[in-house]
């Protein structure tokens, strides 16, 4: 049996000497208010106890976390027109690239990069009665938890000064690929981003992905089949331009954001989310990389 406890304490350990802890988002004004030396780790082992570390409790900005619930519901409601309007092959480019639209004629390289979540978003503002409100009850519900909410104000920042996401949604919309209007999609995209969420509750939020479908209180939301496509995508796409190092070193599905935030897992066995909000120059959290590169390594838990 592998001592968690202590795999995760050697990892603060070396990481915290790590003296180059990356740059924290400036983009988006709101989110540069952050202490540059947060860490924590949430771990739910699958069958075991939870294990945690620093500031497991602390909430951030999910940002593209979120990408992959929105891409949950969005498939539990429309599975078919998801996949029309969206394609599942990895960028090799920036979360905010654009000209692939152009050589593409409208149609994102996948749901994990702006383009691709932006045309999720509008699926979901198309299906969902209340879609803000709805998409956080689904959040709420997957980890189990009320005490999740938009950050109205990291929200109200990026629409401020959002202007490449509007150009991204502006040319889906010439491509006939964004069925509603730009502001209403845009709203829900940056609300959906803002989720402020901590790393327990990320690892909660997630359980459903390491379970084929079924969440936490076993409420089957996606088939086995759905989650099993999530995360290929998660391991293929879910760190833009550095999806091969993210397989290479760390190898396991997951999904970054420029809050800081990563969530890895592997099937059937764990779920672990880790918060630095340093990011290195490809958008992705330096430190919560190099955690969980000690973690697959020292625990011999990868998908390879
Ligand atoms: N809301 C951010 C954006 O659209 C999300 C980016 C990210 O976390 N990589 O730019």
């Amino acid at each position: 049996m592998i001592d968690f406890k202590s795999v995760l304490k050697d990892i603060q350990h070396t990481v915290t000497q790590i003296e180059d802890k990356g740059e924290v988002a400036n983009y988006i004004p709101e989110l540069q208010h952050v202490d540059k030396n947060a860490f924590g780790i949430y771990l739910n082992v699958i069958g075991s106890e939870d294990f945690e570390i620093g500031q497991s409790q602390t909430k951030f900005s999910a940002q593209s976390i979120t990408k992959v619930l929105s891409l949950a519901l969005a498939v539990s409601k429309n599975a078919d027109e998801v996949w029309k309007r969206v394609d599942v092959e990895p960028s090799g480019n920036p979360f905010n690239h654009i000209s692939l639209l152009e050589v593409e004629n409208g149609f994102p390289r996948n749901p994990f990069i702006n383009s691709g979540a932006i045309v999720i978003a509008d699926i979901l503002v198309s299906s969902l009665k209340n879609p803000k409100q709805d998409f956080l009850e689904f959040v709420r519900l997957l980890a189990n938890d009320n005490d999740i909410h938009y950050d109205t104000k990291v929200a109200q920042s990026e629409k401020n000064t959002g202007f490449k996401n509007y150009a991204i949604a502006n040319l889906l919309k010439s491509f006939d690929n964004l069925n509603n209007d730009v502001d209403v999609v845009l709203d829900f995209y940056f609300h959906q981003c803002s989720l402020y969420m901590s790393c327990e509750q990320l690892t909660n939020a997630f359980f459903l992905f390491a379970n084929h479908g079924r969440c936490l209180s076993n409420k089957l939301h996606i088939s086995a089949s759905q989650a099993k496509r999530i995360n290929a995508i998660m391991l293929t796409c879910g760190f833009y331009d550095e999806a091969g190092e993210f397989a290479f070193e760390v190898g396991l599905p997951g999904k970054s954001g420029v809050g800081g935030g990563i969530v890895a897992l592997l099937p059937n066995k764990f779920i672990i989310s880790v918060w630095s909000p340093g990011l290195n120059p490809k958008g992705n959290s330096k430190i919560g990389m190099s955690a969980l590169e000690l973690f697959t390594t020292k625990t011999n838990l990868s998908i390879f």
